[in-house]
């Protein structure tokens, strides 16, 4: 199986987290963050899965993709 897949409320997720280096459980947040865009500024709330040890933020290339598609929405 490929593609994503989206349960609707799991509570508890494990994600690998880079400095932790070991597969932490994350809590989703949503933090606004601003992207310049051709000179411009754009700030849009960004939902980031943060680890509950260290708070590092894990990305995914999921995520990337959803903040460029809201970045284009500015355009
Ligand atoms: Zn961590």
């Amino acid at each position: 199986m490929t593609g994503d897949v989206h349960k609707p409320r799991s509570p508890v997720r494990v994600l690998f987290c880079p400095k932790c280096e070991d597969y932490r459980p994350v809590r989703h947040e949503t933090r606004q963050q601003t992207y310049t865009v051709r000179d411009r500024e754009i700030t849009i709330p960004v939902g980031v899965d943060v680890c509950v040890i260290c708070g590092e933020e894990i990305g995914s290339d999921e995520q990337d993709k959803r903040i460029i598609e809201q970045l284009h929405d500015h355009e």
